[in-house]
């Protein structure tokens, strides 16, 4: 273990989730969810679905379970991926809950592992056991590192949550052959797989080992994108195939089509785009490389200025799973995959983790109540891969699905979003969500015991206990939503006027055990409008309490929501509905509706449809589709 020769940023340490505990409330339903069901189940589904098989080093390949593709890949390719994203939501839930017979799974798959793994280090189901001529042969279109790389996370997390290293050395010496292979120095490839992943765990892995090559690897990989000549023409050439016919056109798709520090749109493909983001954000912290946190700021601007959902949804298309034009945001065709929402929490919360700025932290909160959380139902077994604004009632979520990303990496951000409460540095406290908990920080050498009492997201109000194990000045650091138009604060009872500096407010004092802080943000209902730009949202509203989107679903209101029209003025009433799948506030009022009158059987006529009043219910965008099918909407019409 050698100490890292580059000057680390002075960023913001978040605290570890297992010390945050959530104490009744929205998130700590959500995370037992998880833990309970979604957890378990997903093994059960891996292992129905063939892809623990895949371990099987020592027998002869099964039949396919996922065909070929056009492109060469066949989704079996990264079935890897799929059992280290579990293993990682695993261990977070294990950390705060032993749980021996979970373990053992995890053990079991370890050991599976770690006696495929080949002498080099090489270690990848896929082409040990049915290709392993072609190894290190197509990083454009394989997905090999991306798969390593979510073993990698799931391994670290896993030492993390248990002490045990095995899965970690096993993972360790694949990490050493990947060294060996790439790199700038003669004689290696100079490679980088096409789906960014390997990045964001090899960091986690520095962290970890504190080893220099780690954090070499995942620096050179960010640098080396984009450069020319491209890897993947000179690649494709080895393979003998012609580079132009490359299945996506150009390598946008893939944020290799110029320098990282150059971009300054967001394109290609969301998933892969976020986690590049991701660990660009990481190396600027670990190397202080203030360019790459640059070149993130502004495709942070970029991205939620002109390409994101309001529900925190990104990358509208399908055909390239990403982005497309400025503006572009389609409803009924949204794709927004979840995965895509998943990793806009994990940029925004490394980029507050380096600059403190509500920005990124608005967003982080944007997505978890919004276009990630819709990622999963109510009962914690289905899921959405695409997360529509807009339904005709097709729309319906399933058990398994045949690329199944998302439902592992959803279920690693619950089981670890206690670690997006709070960042610390020595003299400073920052507190970014709200939610009840409880939670230990350690500031300097000083332990600070914390406490959140409140209903928060269905309520503003929240109490925030401090007690620190001896007095200590320290800043505290409150985030103040961008949403919020009205907030107060006070401190042991008396008033504090609220000084926001990029999103958040600032008390300094000395600390004492008992010390309370309370704040309150008001939380109307906003009528929130789409730039012109984007036409599909045009003479359109959508309704946002706090932090949660809301929509129109046709169980609560006997029509489709699409004959709606919502009057710009008109009064909008909010309730508690203790029995909507585990409690929810509801919005309702009064509105009109295109009526059938006078229609007959005809298609057209030359009068409009008669307006009838009528009354809506809008239930939380996250929420929906755990009932009865039927239509959705988001964006209302205006009357
Ligand atoms: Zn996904």
């Amino acid at each position: 273990m050698s100490a890292p020769s580059n000057p680390r940023l002075d960023r913001y340490t978040p605290v570890d989730h297992a010390k945050v505990d959530f104490t009744g409330g929205f998130w700590e339903s959500w995370s037992e969810t998880v833990r309970k069901v979604t957890v378990p189940t997903q093994h059960q589904r891996l292992d129905e679905e063939g892809f623990l098989e895949v371990l099987n080093f020592h027998l002869p390949p099964a039949p396919l379970v996922r065909p070929i593709q056009p492109s060469g890949l066949s989704m079996q390719h990264f079935f890897d991926s799929d059992f280290g994203k579990w293993i990682e939501a695993a261990s977070y839930t294990l950390k705060a809950h032993p749980n021996p017979e979970l373990e053992a799974k995890i053990d079991e798959i370890v050991e599976q592992l770690a006696k495929g793994q080949l002498a080099d280090g090489y270690l990848n189901s896929w082409f040990i056991r049915r290709e392993p001529e072609k190894r290190w042969t197509n990083l454009r279109d394989l997905h090999e590192m991306y798969s390593m790389g979510h073993l990698l996370e799931g391994a670290v997390a896993y030492f993390e949550a248990t002490g045990k290293r095995r899965f970690l050395e096993v993972m360790s010496r694949a990490v050493d052959h990947i060294i060996d292979t790439f790199g700038a120095e003669p004689g290696k490839l100079r490679g980088y797989d096409a789906h960014e992943e390997i990045e964001i765990a090899l960091i986690k892995l520095h962290r970890i080992t504190g080893d220099q090559r780690h954090l070499d690897l995942a620096t050179f990989f960010v640098n080396e994108r984009g450069q020319q000549p491209a890897y993947y023409d000179e690649e494709a050439r080895r393979r003998g195939k012609d580079p132009r016919d490359y299945i996506f056109k150009d390598y946008s798709y893939s944020q290799a089509h110029m320098p990282v520090r150059e971009q300054t749109q967001v394109v290609g493909h969301a998933v892969r785009a976020m986690y590049l983001f991701s660990a660009m954000a990481d190396v600027a912290a670990e190397t202080g490389d203030l360019s790459l946190f640059a070149a993130c700021d502004r495709l942070f601007d970029n991205l939620t200025g002109r390409q994101l959902y309001v529900t925190g949804g990104l990358g509208p298309a399908h055909a390239n799973e990403g982005f497309t034009r400025e503006y572009d945001l389609p409803n009924v065709t949204a794709y927004a995959e979840t995965c895509a929402a998943v990793a806009l929490a994990f940029w925004g919360h490394r980029m507050a983790q380096i600059e403190l700025d509500g920005r990124f932290t608005d967003h982080v909160e944007l997505v978890l109540f919004n276009g990630a959380l819709s990622g999963i139902s109510r009962d914690g077994e289905h899921y959405f891969y695409e997360n529509v604004l807009e339904s005709h009632g097709d729309n319906r979520r399933w058990k398994w699905h045949y690329c199944p990303c998302c439902p592992t990496n959803i279920a690693r951000l619950i089981a670890s979003l206690g670690s997006y409460f709070y960042t610390t540095k020595p003299d400073e406290l920052a507190v970014h969500l709200y939610g009840a908990n409880t939670a230990e920080a350690v500031l300097g050498d000083t332990v600070v015991k914390l406490s959140q009492e409140t209903r928060y997201p269905w309520d503003g109000d929240i109490r925030l206990g401090i007690s620190p194990a001896t007095p200590k000045r320290f800043a505290l650091r409150l985030r103040v939503p961008g949403w919020c138009g009205e907030a107060k604060l006070s401190v042991n009872g008396a008033f504090v006027p609220l000084e926001v500096t990029k999103g958040y407010a600032t008390i300094e004092r000395e600390w004492r055990a008992g010390d309370e802080v309370r704040i309150g943000f008001a939380m109307p209902v906003e009528r929130l409008y789409a730039n012109p730009e984007v036409t599909e949202d045009a003479g359109r509203v959508a309704l946002k309490r706090g932090p949660v989107v809301y929509c129109l679903e046709e169980v609560d209101n006997g029509f489709v929501p699409q004959r709606l029209r919502l009057a710009p003025g008109a009064a909008i009433e909010t309730a508690f509905d203790p029995d909507l799948l585990g409690g929810a506030v509801t919005l309702s009022g009064g509105a009109v509706k295109a009526g059938d009158a006078g229609w007959g059987g005809a298609l057209y006529r030359n009068a409009p449809s008669t307006l009838e009043p009528t009354r809506f219910t809008a239930i939380p965008y996250h929420l929906w589709a755990n009932r009865q099918a039927g239509g959705m909407l988001v964006w209302l019409l205006e009357a």
